[in-house]
């Protein structure tokens, strides 16, 4: 089943200005991608002007190329064809964010299963060359599950960024068909556990709403991912990418995704959660963040 019509609230304005122009001229110099751009993110806007303060934004850096060695059947990425890694990109990357003058950088990249270390090492670089050349900057990563393998994941926490996401995606039933086979619940769960068990950085994951769950699952999730003392949870509707993509199950209204912000915050105890229809896992990261644990 695919539903054709998009609801009124899915419908946003392109992104304009001068910030914005100015922010994508910077990249092209420095050769660089951004999420926010490959994927056409309805946010762009809004993250890229930034906060209330009117200080520079966020911007999702993709590092470690376009290819991935995975194939999830919700995410337009493409899957093999990998090509080596690129060694000049952590201080490329450092210094383009020094150059556009972001306040917090998300970074996140395509899986690596092709790599010795998946990847592991170039992430925990790019961080430190960040850390090292834009002192105060506040830096999200968003990484993969490094097929749970614990000191692959304590290597991006030596790097001490300030917030470790994983995406959990959706509900543990759900994990395939919408996940690549090699993705898991428990898999997920136990890198946002681990991260919480052995450091002090704050933990943050996604989920996609419109894939076929159910109520109960939703809150069973939300659960398990407290108990592994998530910090965070943003929730947002799942958009077809395209038509070979999984189907649109439902259109969840924007009061259910309050209703669970609720519920998250106030019953289940997340430090905050962002929970509309085109929240994405970086949506306003910085802005909130500062929000919630700086202010
Ligand atoms: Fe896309 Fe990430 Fe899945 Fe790769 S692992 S296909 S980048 S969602
Ligand atoms: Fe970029 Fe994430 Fe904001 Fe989208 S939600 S514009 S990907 S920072």
């Amino acid at each position: 089943m695919s539903l054709s019509r998009k609801p009124n609230w899915l419908k946003t304005r392109p992104p304009s200005g001068r910030e914005f122009a100015g922010i994508r001229r910077t990249l092209r110099e420095h050769d660089l991608h951004t999420v926010c751009e490959e994927a056409n993110c309805p946010n762009l806007g809004e993250c890229w002007s930034g906060g209330a303060s009117g200080d520079g934004g966020t911007a999702t850096f993709m590092l470690m190329g376009d290819r991935c060695s995975r194939g999830c059947n919700f995410c337009d990425v493409e899957t093999g064809g990998m090509e080596p890694l690129d060694e000049d990109e952590p201080a490329n990357v450092a210094s383009a964010i020094a150059e556009i003058g972001l306040d917090y950088v998300v970074l996140t990249s395509v899986d690596r299963d092709d790599l010795p270390d998946q990847g592991a090492g170039h992430f925990a670089e790019t961080i430190r060359e960040i850390k090292a050349r834009h002192p105060g900057i506040l830096v999200e990563v968003l990484i993969p599950d490094f097929q749970g393998e614990p000191e692959l994941v304590r290597k991006i926490v030596d790097a001490e960024p300030d917030v470790i996401a994983h995406n959990i995606e959706t509900v543990e039933r759900l994990q395939f068909p919408v996940r690549d086979r090699r993705a898991g619940y428990e898999r997920s769960l136990s890198v946002l556990e681990q991260v919480s068990a052995e450091s002090g950085i704050h933990t943050k994951t996604s989920l996609m709403l419109g894939v076929g769950e159910h109520g109960h699952e939703i809150y069973q999730t939300l659960s398990d991912l407290r108990e592994a003392a998530v910090d965070v949870v943003t929730l947002g509707q799942y958009l077809q990418p395209s038509r070979s993509h999984l189907d649109v199950e439902r259109y969840v209204h924007p009061h259910e995704f309050e209703t669970w912000r609720r519920v998250a915050e106030e019953e289940l105890g997340f430090l905050y959660s962002a929970s509309g229809p085109m929240v994405r896992s970086s949506y306003k990261a910085g802005e909130l963040f500062v929000e919630a644990v700086l202010r």
